[in-house]
């Protein structure tokens, strides 16, 4: 039978953000592989690159799910890590919460410095809420070092801009290229990385004493054993036996079943990555977007206000103004439901515009006070906002 999961230390979720071709998921497959290397006492199992780039797609309501989670401990920590394959499914996984981070490691080719993704990940990571960055500027191995040099003022520079105080940000030249083919000067990099990792990125307080809330990102059969959802818990706790209630499905089960990374654990809480074996739920009752929580903890509903930043058309949001009557898909935790908006008394909000704006929600959802969103039309972000009021 599978070893249970024990929890001896404390877990984060990072993941890797950054231009295309900068090297994340070299580096993620990096970082499994020095800390695999580690020694007696080193739980991590290497994952090469292949495996994390060919992560499974999964379509569901037409939305491609395209996220690589991978699980990795250092001595202090244990880290669930998320590495995604292009700027689309940052917007889809990072803006509707699908991938909770911590704390990021924000990849940079010292080669090529600041490319456009580089700063929407960037701009992104504020808007969801991702308080704390270090930077891996990667290929130092094939970099000169005046250049790298720039590329890190540069590197600094942005973040500063965004808020991430640049100057105190730690930046650490890497090579996860190196790192993989086992040279030891860059295998010690990447231990720099992971030291900076721990020591930058604080444990972020989890919400354990609150009702439990999961957002669904994906939603799985087990042959002869039942529909299994898989998502991050938001707050609370969860145990085999707990009564859950389905939003969405409109229906109330009972948890038969507790996973993490394919490890049966007891219990589960806020911060965790999990799969809930719910028994007796149909497989097409449930969806992505649909929230499993304690039951008569949270009321849905589909009105509410919101403090929206309508990106810039140098941010790759709309290059017209909105105005009410305006109709956009609402991305809210893993959710994706259109919306309609209504600006009172501001007759129009042009890119770059801070506005209030009211929604109406196509369907009810669990709503509350500060639960971030994302505004998309079209396959592209065009805002960003944070419910201030539940109407
Ligand atoms: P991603 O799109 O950001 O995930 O980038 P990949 O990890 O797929 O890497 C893109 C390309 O850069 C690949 O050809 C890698 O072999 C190369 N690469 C990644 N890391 C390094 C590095 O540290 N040094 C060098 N020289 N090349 C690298
Ligand atoms: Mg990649």
């Amino acid at each position: 039978s599978k070893t249970a999961y024990i929890r001896t230390k404390p877990h984060l979720n990072i993941g890797t953000m950054g231009h295309v071709d900068h090297g994340k998921t070299t580096l993620t497959a990096a970082i499994t592989k020095v800390l695999s290397e580690r020694g007696t006492g080193s739980s991590t199992q290497y994952v090469s690159f292949d495996r994390i780039d060919r992560a499974p797609e999964e379509a569901q309501r037409g939305i491609t799910i395209n996220i690589a989670h991978v699980e990795y401990e250092t001595d202090t920590r244990h880290y669930a890590h998320v590495d995604m394959p292009g700027h689309a499914d940052y917007i889809k996984n990072m803006v509707t919460g699908a991938a909770q981070l911590d704390g990021a490691i924000l990849v940079v080719s010292a080669l090529d410095g600041i490319m456009p993704q580089t700063a929407e990940h960037v701009l992104l990571a504020r808007q969801v809420g991702v308080d704390h960055i270090v930077v891996a500027l990667n290929k130092a191995d094939a970099g000169d070092e005046e250049l790298t040099d720039l590329v890190e003022l540069e590197v600094r520079e942005l973040l500063s801009a965004h808020g991430y105080g640049g100057d105190s940000v730690p930046v650490v030249r890497v090579s996860g290229l190196k790192a993989l083919e086992g040279d030891p000067r860059w295998a010690a990099a990447i231990e720099a990385l992971l030291d900076a990792v721990d020591t930058y990125v604080p444990m972020p307080e989890r919400y354990v004493d609150a009702p439990f809330l999961l957002s669904v990102e994906n939603v799985l059969t087990i042959t002869g054993r039942g529909t299994v959802v898989t998502g991050a818990v938001e707050r609370g706790q969860v145990r085999i036996g707990d009564r859950v209630e389905v939003l969405g499905a409109e229906t109330e089960t009972v948890v038969t079943g507790l996973e993490t990374f394919g490890k049966p654990m007891e219990s589960a809480q806020a911060g965790d990555n999990v799969a809930l074996l719910l028994r007796g739920v149909p497989r097409d009752a449930v969806r992505r977007g649909h929230v499993v929580a304690e039951p008569g903890s949270v009321s849905p509903s589909r009105r509410f206000t919101a403090q929206v930043y309508v990106l810039s058309t140098k941010e790759g949001g709309r290059s017209t103004p909105i105005a009410t009557g305006y109709r956009p898909q609402f991305y809210l935790r893993t959710a994706d439901v259109v919306g309609d908006v209504d600006l009172g008394d501001a007759a129009v909000a042009r890119p770059g515009d801070t506005v209030t704006m009211t929604v109406e929600l196509g369907r009810d959802m669990p709503l509350e006070t500060g639960l971030g969103f994302a505004i998309r039309e079209g396959g592209r972000t065009v805002g960003a906002g944070t419910v201030t009021e539940v109407r």
